[in-house]
């Protein structure tokens, strides 16, 4: 039979008709979304009661405070805590979605725990007498801190080593009407946002920064100096050099630095930032008091840091990179270590950053799913207690850093949480903060007991200030030398100020739109004689690495943006010189 054009045409129309009239598709439609719906991929919507619960975020120094809405026992949707005397009811963009960390896709969920320990009491036991076992803590001051310094005062050659200096230097925000920023992220993630957010009508920031940060664009005031010359715009400011010496240095001119000098001679007082931790401020820049710990556990190491350790010495090394508030390059950490087989221990969720150099990286819990105490924020002029209480459990197999440190150095710990909760509550001091009533009440009028479930239910203890706080001690950092090899590279390293991936989601955004440079990415100006997006090798005198270019005309010329990752802060810091080169 033959089929003509025709005949074709009117079946298909046929079986249109026909399809509109037949219950198959329109099955096949339902079941297919049943299907879908119950797929085991999918993630089920939580089912239960409605409820609040209360914490605070760990992700990052800040330790805002939180209310979590659950269903059952799933939180579904976080915010600040009204009335919060710090955090004021805020929370950054990662904090509001910080539930989704546990999620995280590139997490760490298994390490060899046991390889690991023995790996370990085979090194502490091999120790020479010039070599040591030392602990990496990269957010000093927290109660898992006091354990790795006791731990380390037990072992012959325990060192503890944390990235900066003293953590008890504290900024009164509140007081300063002028702050002179000297590439500090003042209004991007510096500090409590809430607590900056409150202060800033009362001060006028003037920003110092190279290229335009986001602080630089949200500033009063923008002044743009050459990279790495912001020290010579300090000096002219203190009267150690010229105005005209610090405009060859800085490209400003000198009408613009004189008129910032009386500016800040007439509009004091003056908060000067440094550096994240560096600051002075007559008035404003002082000593905070120590949260209290038990007695005994001040026979314990001290804190020291990464340079003080002679080079090809640590045998043994452990770092905590569970709560971390700074980097340190790991071309610096890896000189410290002993030229044959040292053991790198590393804590740490994802395989991003030391995990990378590890020889055995032990899976930890995240926030919101471990206990851990946050110290004061660098703009808590009062010391504080308050914990991050878990609002979910962590997987199996979860390692905790503290117990891991103690046992391998046979020092035997309790709740150590609890008994510094209960030395605090034996000062009597200060005030108890509910997060769930938003309400202060003595310390003296509320039981150890109370006090402890306070904490666990959303809850901080905030110190009395001192009636004349004394002024921080400040140590001055010695002028780097730079070395003359350094004159072969062009470019001036800035780099970008990188929030803590707290969100799967955010994370995935920002990297893959673009929004902040993605890792492994560097900006350089249209003129530099590369192609956007082309493949490139950025090298400093620490090494070299293979980056992705972005042409960006805001980024002077002489200047390279790196994104603050971990490949990248492996061979360099702000103000270092580089080159980039085509491949
Ligand atoms: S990430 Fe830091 S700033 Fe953001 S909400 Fe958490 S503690 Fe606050």
């Amino acid at each position: 039979m033959k089929t003509n054009r025709r005949e074709i045409l009117m079946f298909a129309g046929g079986s249109a008709v026909g399809v509109l009239f037949t219950p198959a598709p329109w099955r096949l439609i339902t079941d297919t979304a049943l299907w879908s719906e119950n797929w085991p991929g999918i993630p089920a919507p939580a089912r239960g009661e409605i409820r609040a619960r209360f914490t605070n975020c760990s992700l990052c120094p800040a330790g805002c405070a939180v209310r979590a809405r659950c269903v059952g026992d799933q939180p579904v949707q976080l915010s600040g805590v009204t009335g919060h005397p710090l955090s004021h009811g805020a929370l950054c963009p990662f904090g509001i979605v910080g539930h989704h960390l546990p999620h995280l896709p590139a997490r760490v969920k298994e390490g060899p725990l046991k390889e690991a320990a023995a790996a370990l009491a085979d090194g502490i036991a091999k120790c020479g007498p010039a070599e040591s076992v030392a602990v990496l803590d990269l957010r000093p001051s927290r109660t898992a801190s006091w354990t790795y310094r006791r731990a380390m005062a037990a072992l012959k050659n325990g060192r503890y080593v944390t990235p900066s200096g003293d953590t008890s230097v504290a900024v009164d925000l509140s007081k300063a009407r002028t702050v002179l920023s000297f590439g500090v992220p003042v209004l991007d993630g510096w500090g409590t946002p809430g607590n900056v957010n409150a202060a800033r009508t009362g001060f006028h920031l003037i920003q110092v920064d190279p290229v335009e940060s986001r602080t630089a664009s949200m500033a009063d005031r923008w002044l743009r100096v050459r990279p790495g010359s912001e020290d010579a715009l300090a000096q002219a400011l203190a009267g150690r050099i010229t105005h005209a010496a610090a405009a060859d240095t800085t490209g400003l001119t000198v009408p613009e630095i004189a008129a910032l000098a009386k500016e800040l001679e007439q509009n004091g007082p003056v908060l000067v930032l440094g550096s994240s931790r560096l600051a002075s401020g007559s008035g404003i820049v002082i000593a905070r008091r120590e949260t209290p710990v038990p007695e005994e556990w001040k026979k314990a190491a001290p804190a020291e840091n990464l340079a003080s350790l002679p080079d090809r010495s640590v045998r043994v090394l452990m770092i905590d990179e569970s709560a971390s508030a700074e980097y340190l390059s790991w071309n610096a950490i890896e000189k410290k270590l002993v030229g044959d087989n040292p053991v790198v221990v590393v804590f740490a969720c994802s395989r991003e950053g030391y995990a990378r150099h590890a020889n055995y990286v032990l899976p930890v819990g995240v926030y919101p799913e471990v206990a851990d105490d946050i110290p004061p924020a660098i703009d808590s002029v009062a010391a504080m207690f308050r914990i991050s209480a878990p609002l979910v459990s962590p997987p199996a197999g979860m390692v905790k850093p503290e117990e891991f440190v103690a046992a391998a150095a046979a020092l035997g710990i309790g709740d150590t949480l609890r008994e510094r909760a209960d030395t605090i509550h034996k000062t009597g001091r200060g005030k108890l903060f509910t997060y769930a009533d938003a309400k202060s009440q003595a310390l003296k009028d509320v039981s150890a007991d109370n006090f402890w479930k306070a904490l666990n239910a959303g809850g901080c203890w905030i110190d009395e200030l001192d009636s004349k706080p004394s002024p921080a001690r400040l140590t001055t950092v010695a002028p780097e030398v730079r070395p003359a090899e350094e004159s072969e590279l062009p470019l001036a390293v800035v780099l970008t100020h990188e929030l803590t991936p707290g969100s799967p989601l955010l994370s995935k955004l920002y990297r893959e739109s673009n929004l902040r440079l993605a890792p492994g990415r560097v900006a350089l100006n249209p003129s530099c004689g590369l192609d956007d997006g082309a493949p490139a090798v950025l090298e400093t005198l620490l090494g070299k690495c293979r980056v992705g270019v972005t042409l960006d005309a805001a980024i002077p010329p002489g200047v390279v943006q790196a994104s603050a990752s971990p490949a990248l802060l492996d061979l360099c810091a702000a103000g270092v010189r580089a080159k980039v080169v085509r491949v």
